[in-house]
Order: C-alpha cells, then structure tokens, then sequence
C-alpha cells in the first residue's frame, strides 16, 4: 500500500517540480509571465507540504532548494577547464576598422581554407567571398562567472578569479532564479543544430559561461538604504554583483536578487558558430541577450551599437557596451588569444557620460606602498546609472594638469565601469573663494615623514587604441603614464602601510582566521611588527590576550601553519610590489620559475623583464627598486627562516616543438605565416628568419623561392603546409 502510494507521490513531485521549473524558465527568461505569483507560489507550497511528509523525495539539487546549506567559512579555489579571458576594448568606430584590418590579415587569404586540409565551415558563400560574419551581443555589467553542469544537473559554479583559477560559490549562485538548476534537453534537431547533441540529448558535461548581475533598480534600492544607514555607496551593478556573490551565506546572496545571461558555452563536439551557442543556450533554459544578433558586415555592426545606444538609458541592468565576435568559430581558433584576450572578440565601449559637480574638498589616501593619493569629494551627482561622489585625483601632476582647486565646478566622466574621473574644471565658474591644495608634509595617519620621489623615466606605451580591460595592462596604463611625481610617506613603520600590508599578506596567503580586526589587535598588543612575525605566532601567547579562547587561539595557529607553504606566484604577489598585481606575479612565476632567479634578473637585466608577454617596463622598474631595497630582502629572509616555503612554479611545459627550429617560407593556405609563427611558439619551438644547417623545418607555401633553395643545399628538411598542419595538430 505505502509503495503505492510512493509511486503516486513521486509522480505528482516530479509534475510539481516540471511545472515549477516551467513557470520560472517562463517568468525570468521569456520574461512574458502568463501566469501569476500565486499559481506558482501554490505549486510551490504544494510541493513543499508533500516533501515533508515525504522525505525519500527530496533532492538537495532540486528547483525547490535554491536558498539552502549553511553560511560557509569561506570560499574554495576551483581551476578552471580554460582560461577566463578578458576582452580588448574599442573606443571608436576607427577602432573597430583597425581591428578588423588587423584579423583578416591574420586569417588565411579568400577563399579561406583553399589548402589540403580545408574545414567545411570554411566555405560557406560568405567565407569563399572573404567576408566574416559578426555576432553583436550586449555586454552586462555585472560578474562573469563559469557554471558546470553535469548529466544536465548544476554542479559547480565560480568566479573568474585569476581567470585560471576561481572561488567555488555554488551554494550563492543557486539562488539566482535565472539559472537552471536541471537543464531542459535540446529540442530534437530540426536540422538546424549541427553537433552539440541534438536529437533531445543532454550534454554529459558542459561549461557556461556568463554574467551574474543585477538591476539598476536594485543597485537605486540598495544605495538608498546605504544613504540612510550611512555606509559607502555601491558605484556600479557590477559591484552590487561581485559584493552579493562574495557573502558566505547564500540568504543574504538571495536577498539581492541576482540574475543571469549567459554568452558563452564549451561542449563537445563543438558548435560550428557563436551564434549556434547562443541559440543552444536558449534551448537548455539559459536567458540570453535578446538583442543579439548575426552581422554582416562592420557597417551592421555599427547600426547594431547604434540601436542599442538608444535603448541603453533606459535598459533595466548596468551595460558595458557591445561584445562583437567573429562568428565562425573555427575562423576564432585560428585567430587565437594572445595573453589575456582573444583575438577574434572586442568589446566597443559606447562614451563616457559626463555630468557637472562642485569639488568639496580634498582628502589624502595612504596606500599599502606609502604613497600618497590625493581623493576628490564632490555633491553628490547622478552619472551613468549611479551617483557617486568621489573620485581619484591619482596623484598632484593630475591635479597641477586640471589646475583643480577646492571648490571648483568640474566635469566627470564614467565610461561604461570605469570609476568615475575628474576631466576637466570649470575654471569660468570661479568666484576667487576657490583653494589651491597642498600635498601634506607630514604623512596623515603617522605623522612621518613625506617625500616626492621621481619615478618617471620611461612611459610604458600601449597602443592607445587597444587596452586591455580589467587586467594589469590598464593599470600599467594609467600608473605608468602618470606616476610621474608621487609623494610617500617615509615611515616604514607608518600605520596605513602595515596594516593594509599586512591585510593584503594574509589575503595573498589566505589565512582566513586573522581578519583585519584581529591584526590590528595583535599589532596593538604587541604580538608581531611585521608580517613575517605571523608565522612565529604561538597558541599561548594568543589565548593569554582577553576574549581569545584557547580554541581560537588553536585555530589560528593551526591554518597559519597549513599556510606556510605558498605558491611563488602567490608569494610574489603577497610582497606587495608596486604594478605586481595577481596575473603578473602568475606571468613572472611562470617565466622565472624560482625566487631567486626573479630576484637576480630584477637585480640586473630588467630587458628580459621587459620582454615578457603581458609586462611593460612600469613593472620591471618597480621590480628593479623592490629587489634593490635591503629591508625588502631582509624581509624575504625573515619569512623563510620563520618557516614560509616558496613553492617553484611548475616550469613551462616542454612543448612538443622544443628543441626544433623553423623558417616559414612562402604563403601558407590555412593560416597566415604571423599565426603559423604563434602556433610554433606555443608548442616550444623557434622561429628564424633564415635557413641555416641548424634548421629544423623549412615550412614551405606557395611560391616559396630562395629560402627553399638554400634549403636544399644544405640538406634541411623541407615540408609542405599539410605536413605541417599534421605536425601542429598531432596529439603530444
Ligand atoms: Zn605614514
């Protein structure tokens, strides 16, 4: 009889469940909800009531259990399957010509793929014209985050981290309605889907990739209740995001009510357009951006962002501007990334917005470095989809330039999630009540000493058409180009330096049990100086302070000594080298492999620095006066006698090129000889621009000519593109 009526149940929890799931997929991603709250919130109780009675039935990755599990301690790493990229930006429609000059140049000539191993998706009649289609798509401003699914069922989400590596918060990105706990299977195929499992199967593992955001309305809301409790303004919807996925416990994340839109999705076999994966991600039951849409052309491209613009105002969620994409995506593989960014995707940033406000005053910042940074007070002011009122003045060459005095009008400027900046000053608004601003003398949290230093020599120069966004190349931008005069507080000891140090140290190190709180008082108390002293902390001198039992005081030691062992791009990256932030250390580990070698090249020869991918002279320098400096090496010395082992980076794998020298001669079919060089690069070969009897391979295309002969005469082996295309593309 039970049994019986077990089946009835799990009959009438599964039709539940579906019809829930259904409602909610037709609310937040058809956004069209054709019933109301209280059908689904009837299902709901329904549902509930019968899961009580009826245990056995529930499912911990049910619809039903978005907002469960208990607060956590922290956050756990998670690698990701491949790098989370960054995207180059473009300021102007220019910028958009350059790029897509710079891509075709790169792509095999039209027809493409005319060569031996020519690709079926290469010869659609656009592509045989030389044309390449487009995918415009809004970019949200919010978090990106990497969700994974398996047999169909969520399984894991993070954060982009380092963009290898990035913090498990499952539990917070469960309660985000908008993304499918369960997918829906693909809709059997119409002949419309080419691989990805069509024919209504599910994918038995899948990665998506998107934005976690919220709306604008939802920031106004949160912001006016910061007003009135007197907290810090959130700036933008990205930090309303980022802030609301890092809370530990998942009730206050739902609270926030974040929602979802994916772009991006890795399954096999792989989709043969950007556009096939948008359209898959709809069928699973992902929201995506409406507006998005299949291009021709630039001139489409241009009056996609340009219908967009008119909408964007009034858009309910914070946008960044507009993702363009190569479509075809064996065209994107042949395009590739360099460093952090694809090639073959850009992100068109829409102008600045720009408002007017009245400077209040001049506040001074002492950072980790000691250095000074002088901080605009405004009116508060409306701008871009949020009010702020502050903004950097970076340092005192920033303020003589805008010739910026207190109490001046001035314009700001926010483009897209940049934080807001002072552009210029009003000066006709003068009314001679206005102050000039001084650079104290006297650092103002200890009273030391300041001092100007000139750390000008060279300017590190990007390209100022193409930046990349959120990553140490903008930083290296902006620091380098104008950290021309800074002032520091001489002080080693000064207060702001140490205990902002000391904040960032234990971050870097992870040693979550010693919170900003709990540093401060051990400072107070006299208990460590420095950061080194950390690691000679002892449980009983910490259980002798009051309010710290002895099972604290044994936590706190127990996770410094699990600590102690440290990656070196983590330990680089806990030193707190002025420019070296996380994905350089990662950049200089990788290069180095070991401390001291970093130490004896940023002693002596700052062009093999230089030469690194990703890192500009801004960075060597710094790493050339941090490694100068004897207290810095002390420091390091201390650390390791008190215990703190440097880990090697794991050395650069031995590509299955290493050892081999090519010369690339003539026109290749499948790729251009620049993307032929990278490919080589990759795998750990070299490339030379002339044949010697020390050559490898002499790689030869169309109309190859004096090369090949020397070739012959030395007896140096020559291959053909296709050889070649089977090198490159054999496993191992
Ligand atoms: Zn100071």
């Amino acid at each position: 009889m039970q049994q019986k009526n077990n089946g009835k149940v799990s009959v009438r929890v599964k039709k539940l469940r579906q019809e829930i799931a259904r409602l909610r997929a037709e609310y937040h991603i058809e956004n069209a909800p054709n019933v109301t709250d209280s059908v689904y919130e009837s299902l709901s109780r329904e549902l509930g009531t019968l899961l009580k009675d009826y245990p056995e039935f529930r499912d911990e990755n049910a619809p039903e259990n978005r907002v469960a599990g208990k607060p956590l301690d922290k956050f756990t790493k998670v690698k990701h399957g491949s790098r989370m990229l960054s995207l180059n930006d473009a300021f102007s429609y220019e910028e958009l010509y350059e790029w897509e000059k710079r891509i075709k140049k790169l792509l095999p000539p039209p027809p493409f793929g005319r060569g031996a191993g020519a690709v079926q998706a290469l010869r659609s009649p656009q592509a045989r014209r030389g044309e390449v289609n487009y995918f415009c798509e809004v970019k949200f401003d919010g978090l990106a985050v990497s969700l994974i699914y398996e047999n169909g069922k969520f399984v894991r989400g993070a954060t982009r981290g380092d963009g290898f590596v990035g913090e498990n918060i499952t539990q917070n990105l469960k309660t985000i309605n908008s993304i499918p706990l369960i997918l829906n299977s693909f809709p059997p195929a119409k002949g419309g889907i080419k691989g990805g499992g069509g024919g209504g199967e599910i994918p038995k593992y899948l990665e998506v990739r998107g934005e976690a955001l919220v709306s604008k309305k939802i920031l106004e809301h949160l912001n006016a209740k910061n007003v009135k409790e007197g907290k810090p303004l959130f700036a933008n919807t990205r930090n309303v995001a980022a802030g609301s996925l890092r809370q530990l416990d998942p009730k206050l994340v739902a609270e926030r009510k974040l929602e979802f839109s994916a772009y991006d999705m890795f399954v096999s076999p792989e989709p043969a357009t950007h556009s096939e994966k948008h359209r898959m991600l709809k069928d699973l039951g992902f929201p995506v951006d409406p507006h998005d849409a299949i291009c021709k052309n630039l001139e489409e491209v241009k009056s996609f962002i340009e219908k967009f613009g008119k909408i964007r105002p009034n858009f309910p969620y914070g946008t960044d501007g507009i993702v363009i994409s190569v479509d075809n995506i064996k065209l994107q593989n042949v395009l590739g990334v360099v460093g952090k960014a694809p090639r073959y995707m850009v992100a068109f940033k829409y102008p600045a917005e720009k408002a007017t406000t009245v400077v209040k005053e001049i506040l001074v910042n002492v950072g980790r470095t000691g250095v000074l940074t002088p901080l605009a007070v405004f009116e508060p002011t409306f701008i871009a989809g949020s009010t702020v009122s502050k903004a950097t003045l970076h340092n005192m060459d920033q303020i003589e330039r805008l010739d910026l005095r207190i109490g001046d009008t001035v314009v700001i400027e926010k483009a897209g999630d940049v934080i807001p900046k002072v552009v210029e000053v009003l000066t006709r608004m003068r009314t001679g009540v206005e102050k000039k601003f001084k650079m104290p003398t006297f650092c103002p949290v200890c009273g030391g000493k300041v001092e100007k230093k000139n750390t000008q020599s060279r300017i590190h120069k990007i390209s100022s058409h193409f930046t990349l966004k959120g990553s140490d190349m903008t930083q290296k931008f902006y620091e380098s180009a104008t950290a021309s005069v800074a002032y520091y507080c001489t002080n080693p000891k000064c207060g702001a330096k140490n205990e902002r140090y000391l904040e960032h140290f234990v971050s870097v190190f992870e040693i979550y049990e010693l919170g900003p709180k709990i540093l401060r008082r051990f400072k107070d108390e006299g208990l460590i100086t420095d950061a080194a002293d950390i690691f000679t902390l002892t449980e009983i001198e910490i259980a002798s302070l009051e309010r710290f039992g002895e099972k604290s005081a044994r936590n706190i030691i127990k996770e410094i000594e699990n600590k102690k062992k440290i990656p070196l791009a983590k330990f680089l990256s806990a030193l707190g080298i002025l420019h070296v932030g996380e994905e350089t250390a990662r950049d200089l580990a990788v290069h180095f492999g070991t401390l001291p070698k970093v130490i004896s090249v940023a002693q002596s020869n700052l062009s093999e620095i230089d030469n690194i991918e990703n890192i500009g002279p801004a960075v060597s320098k710094s790493l050339h006066e941090f490694f100068q400096n004897k207290s810095n090496l002390n420091f390091i010395k201390k650390l390791e006698q008190n215990g703190v082992v440097i880990e090697k980076a794991p050395k650069k794998t031995k590509g299955k090129f290493s050892g081999l020298s090519f010369v690339l001669t003539g026109t290749l079919a499948e790729m251009s000889r620049q993307i032929g060089k990278e490919r080589i690069l990759a795998l750990g070969g070299k490339v030379s621009g002339s044949v010697s009897k020390n050559t490898s391979f002499v790689v030869a295309g169309d109309g190859s000519g004096a090369k090949f002969t020397t070739a012959k005469k030395l007896g140096v082996k020559i291959i053909d593109e296709k050889e070649f295309l089977q090198m490159l593309n054999s496993g191992a």
